[in-house]
Formats: C-alpha cells, sequence, structure tokens
C-alpha cells in the first residue's frame, strides 16, 4: 500500500484497515486461538460476546429447546 492511501484517512479508518476483525460488540482485536473470531450477521465477534448474545437469544425464543418430560 502506498503511503499516500493512507491520506484522509481517518485513524480509525486506518486501524480498521489493518485490524479489520474487531468484535463488534466490545471491540476486541481478534484472534482465532485467542478470542475467537465467530462471523455473524452483525459482523465479527469474539467468542465471549457471541456466546453472551447467542445465549440471550435463545433465552428470549426458547423455541426448539427441547424440555424435559416429567414421568414415564
Ligand atoms: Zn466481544
Amino acid at each position: 500500500m502506498k503511503p499516500d492511501a493512507l491520506r484522509g484517512m481517518s485513524k480509525e479508518d486506518i486501524l480498521n484497515r489493518f485490524q479489520p476483525n474487531c468484535c463488534v460488540q466490545c471491540n476486541v482485536v481478534l484472534h482465532e486461538t485467542t478470542t475467537g473470531n465467530r462471523r455473524t450477521a452483525r459482523g465479527c465477534m469474539c467468542s465471549d460476546c457471541y456466546y453472551a448474545e447467542l445465549g440471550q437469544e435463545i433465552e428470549e425464543h426458547p423455541i426448539g429447546i427441547p424440555r424435559r418430560r416429567r414421568g414415564s
């Protein structure tokens, strides 16, 4: 990349360019092996946020979760 390409870019733009995978939730830089790197409809997320959101959705929409049956 030519240095000229960086002109007119904000600091955030530059950081995003060199660190394209940041968690959309907590903005941590994602590494596959450490934070995890989950692709979601909203963007990339770390494992913590991914599972936190996943858990929340399951709580809000508890469809498809098998319930324990009593008896038998
Ligand atoms: Zn996160």
